[in-house]
């Protein structure tokens, strides 16, 4: 068989949506203000009033809306932060930059999300929030997470760097929450031309103490009223967002209808396909299967020329900076097993269905 050729989802967007972002950057570069200006305003409004949610802040990084997130919580030393293992370094580093204590827990195995059962055995009196990743873009069980942090009175801030424009029960993602924190890295479901990162929340004061936070502790100009960061998003990436932002549930409608085909052409072929729960919009920022042959399909889809990725081969508790020293709640199984197994095949919202069926076809004829 010939080699498949594929190219990836950032300039794929770039290329379906050149006029626009060539414009918007044009807009920019003949405004003369390229900080903190009416571009970033506007968009701030506009993803904001799209998660349904009153405020929203434009940062530098998904890794930086996390941290500004426990900041303007008022998590920092001697206090707990419940997450999972199964997740980014990033979900993990945040809390540890605020100064709190990680706590891992394991994942429920349908949805490769926190399994809240775990979340309510690892609560102790320092816990102080819980971080529910919606990883690959299938929300995590939000019901199940808002009662518990309810009950120990946990502040909940979502990582939705996956999972632009879900839903779980009707509710964006980023909407179950007190606040929380999306990544604009080029490979997400809304990516820019570089890094930036949102925090979005309705509460009043976590968004003016995050808005503070991002710009040296300011309300007013040159007034450091705390102690503040430069994590901003930038004029050049915010107008270019805000094409973005017009696409994303075209994008997400699209990246569903190639998950569809794939269920379609590898029902039967053996492996464990994504699972959507009822009530959920799952935006498949990846399409994750299993097999227990998973290093030998990586290497046969590779020489076809069709580069799957792992996310993540190594959980967060087992990478070398971590490994022994970081807090879990019991043995994480699950992650642990999984991680041998799961693959992404390729998916972003410009494959075309020749593409999907030619893949599917390599995938039922690898040789176990
Ligand atoms: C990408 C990602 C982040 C970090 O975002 P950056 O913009 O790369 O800092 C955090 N959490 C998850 C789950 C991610 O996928």
């Amino acid at each position: 068989m010939e080699p498949i050729k594929l190219i990836n989802g950032p300039i794929a967007d770039y290329h379906a949506y050149k006029d626009e972002i060539k414009a918007a950057i044009d807009r920019v570069l003949e405004s003369g203000w390229y900080i903190l200006g009416s571009e970033t305003s506007s968009f701030e409004r506009e993803f904001a009033g799209y998660l349904g949610l009153g405020y929203g802040i434009g940062v530098g990084s998904g890794t930086e809306a996390l941290h500004l997130c426990l900041l303007a919580c008022g998590i920092g030393n001697g206090d707990e932060v419940v997450t999972v293992s199964h997740t980014a370094v990033a979900t993990v580093a945040a809390i540890e930059l605020c100064g709190a204590t990680p706590v891992l827990v394991d994942i429920d195995p349908e949805t490769y999300t926190i399994d809240p059962a775990q979340l309510a055995k690892a609560v102790t009196r320092k816990t102080k929030a819980v971080i529910p990743v919606h990883l690959y873009g299938h929300p995590a069980d939000m019901k199940s997470i808002t009662a518990i942090a309810k009950d120990h009175g946990l502040y909940v801030i979502e990582d939705c760097a996956q999972s632009h424009g879900a839903s779980y029960g009707g509710r964006m993602t980023g909407g179950w929450g007190d606040i929380a924190a999306f990544s604009f890295y080029p490979t997400k479901n809304m990516g820019a031309l570089g890094d930036g990162g949102f925090i979005a929340t309705s509460r009043p004061e976590l968004a003016e103490k995050a808005r503070m936070l991002r710009e040296y502790g300011w309300r007013q100009r040159y007034m450091s009223e705390i102690a503040g960061f430069n994590s901003r998003l930038d004029e050049l990436q915010s107008a270019v967002l805000r094409v973005k932002l017009a696409h994303l549930d075209e994008g997400n409608d699209k990246r569903i209808a190639v998950a569809r085909q794939y269920d379609q052409l590898l029902a039967g072929s053996g492996l464990v396909l994504p699972r959507e729960k009822w009530g959920v919009r799952h935006v498949y920022h990846q399409y994750v299967i299993r097999s227990r042959q998973r290093d030998a399909l990586k290497a046969y889809l590779k020489g076809h020329g069709v580069d799957a990725l792992i996310h993540y081969p190594v959980p967060v508790h087992l990478q070398q900076a971590y490994r022994g020293r970081i807090k879990c709640q019991g043995k994480l199984a699950m992650t642990e097993e999984i991680c041998h197994e799961i693959l992404s095949l390729p998916m972003h919202p410009h494959l075309t269905s020749d593409q999907v069926e030619k893949i599917s076809a390599l995938i039922r004829n690898f040789p176990e």
